[in-house]
Formats: C-alpha cells, sequence, structure tokens
C-alpha cells in the first residue's frame, strides 16, 4: 500500500517544506494539501524541503479534506487536542499498524491539521482512527513537522519490525493481528450513501434541517467504527434506494 501524507489548509511555508522534506526521508508517494493559506513552492517552503522539492511541484491540492481522501480506504488523523469529543483515540503504534495492514493497491492517509486550531470534529470523523501522541499533558500540542516527524517514524520502525513494535514487539505479538479483515471501502463510496441516507431521512421526516449535521455525525461515527467494506456500504445503499421507491409508492 503507498501511502499519501494530507495537509490541511497548512499557513506555513516553512512547515510545509520540512514536510516535504519528510517525505522524501520516509518514503511517502505523495503529498496532498487542502486549501492551502502558503505558497507551498515558494522559497520559504524549497529552503526547508532541501531534496524533498519534489514532492512540493507534484503535490496534489484539494478544496476539503472529503475531496482529499475520496479515494482512500484506511485513513488516520492526529490530533494534538486533549480533549475529544465522543472520538476515540488509539494508541499511534496501533493506528498506524492499522494503516499499513492495507493490502489493497488503494491509498492509504495520515492526515495533519491547521498549526492554530488543528482538525475539527467533522473532519475528525473522516478517518477510521485518530492518533494523539503522547507529550507531556502541560503542553500536548506538537509542531506541525514535528507531529509528522514522530508518525514517519514509528511507519518505518513498524515496516522495519515487519509489523511489531514498541511493546507489542517485545511481547512478541504481532500488531497487525486482524491481517484478514477485508479492506474498508473508499471514502467516497461511505460519503454517497450518507448523502442519499440524509437526503431521504429528511423526506420522510426523520431528520430536520437543523439536526441533520448533528445526528448523520453520529452516523458517520458508526459507520466509520465499523470499517464498512464495499459489499457493506452497497447493502446499505440498496435499502435507501428501496425505502425510497416504497415511500414514493405510498404519497398520492
Ligand atoms: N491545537 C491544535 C494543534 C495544532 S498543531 C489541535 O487542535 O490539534 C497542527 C497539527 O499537528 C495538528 O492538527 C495535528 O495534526 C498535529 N499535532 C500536533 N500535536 C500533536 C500531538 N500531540 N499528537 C498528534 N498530532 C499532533
Amino acid at each position: 500500500m503507498s501511502l499519501a501524507l494530507v495537509l490541511v489548509e497548512p499557513a506555513g511555508p516553512l512547515n510545509v517544506g520540512s514536510v516535504a522534506r519528510l517525505c522524501a526521508n520516509f518514503g511517502i508517494a505523495q503529498l496532498r494539501l487542502v486549501a492551502p493559506r502558503c505558497d507551498h513552492r515558494g522559497p520559504e517552503a524549497r529552503l526547508m524541503a532541501v531534496h524533498g522539492g519534489a514532492l512540493l511541484d507534484s503535490a496534489l491540492l484539494f478544496p476539503d479534506l472529503a475531496a482529499a481522501l475520496a479515494d482512500c480506504r484506511r485513513v488516520v488523523a492526529t490530533s494534538g487536542r486533549i480533549e475529544q469529543e465522543g472520538l476515540p483515540l488509539s494508541p499511534a503504534n496501533e493506528a498506524l499498524a492499522w494503516l499499513r495492514q492495507d493490502r489493497s493497491p488503494a491509498l492509504g492517509a495520515l492526515v495533519f491539521g491547521r498549526e492554530d486550531r488543528g482538525l475539527s470534529n467533522d473532519e475528525l470523523l473522516l478517518a477510521g482512527r485518530v492518533v494523539r501522541l503522547s507529550t507531556d499533558a502541560a503542553y500536548s500540542s506538537l509542531n506541525l513537522s514535528h507531529a509528522v516527524a514522530i508518525c514517519l517514524h514509528e511507519l518505518q520502525q513498524l515496516d522495519e519490525d515487519g509489523g511489531m513494535t514498541g511493546t507489542a514487539a517485545m511481547a512478541g505479538m504481532a500488531t497487525a493481528a486482524a491481517d484478514d479483515a477485508p479492506e474498508p471501502c473508499p471514502r467516497a463510496a461511505l460519503e454517497a450513501a450518507l448523502a442519499d441516507a440524509e437526503a431521504l431521512l429528511l423526506e420522510v421526516g426523520f431528520l430536520y434541517p437543523h439536526t441533520a449535521h448533528a445526528r448523520m455525525a453520529k452516523l458517520r461515527g458508526l459507520l466509520q467504527r465499523a470499517q464498512v467494506t464495499d459489499a457493506e456500504v452497497a447493502l446499505l445503499r440498496g435499502m435507501v434506494r428501496q425505502l425510497r421507491w416504497a415511500a414514493q409508492q405510498r404519497t398520492p
């Protein structure tokens, strides 16, 4: 599996350049930028990228995080926040081992947030796992490029240890325990199913415009935790399609 590193609205060209260098250092295939707030190809970014300049040139740009993740099946997001609203945090080595388990040719994604306010809860809900790197509790927020460096080094260790790392390696346990688990569907398929479901649930009066966002966020969280497969997401869409058809038969 190859990996895309995604930066959401990075504001510091020095940070983006440092991250491009890290991508080259750790063999990351692709840099994806969501609505960057700086010149990612300018002199400051290049100064820090050094031999990673090609990653800046080939970086793909997206208008929002959902678009950047559309073709990805496994997504790990990172957060420096201590308090998480209802989103379970995973230990870094467990989440990164899960990311590495993808056997499909599909891209996995590792997502980092804005320097000033990180990722929103809605953005964190697009990930299969959320990681907070442990720090001193008094100051949990790392510099963006430092957080990237720690995660990529952890991934490198996982590759070198053959799926075993840290305490798991010491205990002789493979972290890639669920190796035969089916692949989650691409994010775009899940979003399309959720959009279908939301439209139907509004039509039948289960959702109201003012409740739709919060309730759909709960449903998105549920489906993310379940890591639904291609076949399961097709089943959900089929159910929604049939329910819409049945509801339309009843309306005079
Ligand atoms: N207060 C912000 C910090 C932003 S730092 C927040 O809410 O997260 C910019 C980015 O660096 C974060 O969005 C996250 O991707 C990463 N980061 C910073 N500290 C981190 C930590 N302790 N663990 C994991 N990622 C971290």
